[in-house]
């Protein structure tokens, strides 16, 4: 399949996660996330009982350039470590004043956000709903259904990603499940 940036094209969304054609994904296993779930323990027992895949992304190499857009799809998978939800590792840009949409194609879960100033949002992802994420706004999907949950995003192509800040510091809310429902809390290590 050609992909022509300067020309455009189309793509339907099964090719665009390679579901049809096979196409790799970047995938993260609970071990490479230790740290990011509160219960450590847990994390650890899960590990060496498997490794499951928490989330995979797809993205389609957009060209860098001011003004170029940058399309993917992520799927998050359900799960639970402790009594936290599998979520993804989350991320700010490296250009910090960028914005996002998420569009949620299939699972249900929250877009958790906050910026550096401290405030912060978790936008319900459903089925047919769109989130638009503010510039300054780290971002990071929890899945809190029972299936996959799929979005589709697109963001300015040359913001770069800034996983790091993520890694050191967490959200300042965590999501997590009490008596069978989903709750924000704070986040213990914060
Ligand atoms: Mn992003």
């Amino acid at each position: 399949m050609e992909l022509d940036w300067e020309k455009g094209f189309t793509l339907d969304f099964d090719k665009l996660t390679g579901l049809s054609q096979g196409a790799d994904s970047k995938k993260r296993t609970l071990s490479q996330m230790r740290g990011m779930f509160a219960d450590a323990g847990a994390q650890e027992r899960m590990i060496a009982a498997g490794d499951p895949l928490v989330y995979e992304f797809y993205e389609l190499g957009a060209p860098g350039d001011p003004g170029d857009l940058a399309p993917g799809a992520s799927i998050t998978y359900p799960g639970k470590v402790g009594d936290e939800y599998f979520m993804t590792k989350g991320h700010f840009h490296t250009v910090i004043g960028t914005a996002e949409v998420y569009y949620t194609l299939s699972g249900e879960g929250y877009l958790l956000c906050e910026n550096p100033e401290g405030d912060w949002a978790a936008f319900g992802l459903s089925p047919g709903k769109m989130v638009y994420v503010p510039k300054r706004y780290a971002h990071r999907s929890v899945n809190t259904g029972s299936a996959p949950l799929v979005t589709f995003f697109a963001f300015r192509a040359d913001a770069g990603h800034d996983y790091g800040t993520i890694e050191r510091k967490g959200f300042r809310k965590l999501i997590v499940e009490r008596g069978g429902k989903p709750e924000i809390i704070d986040n213990p290590k914060w």
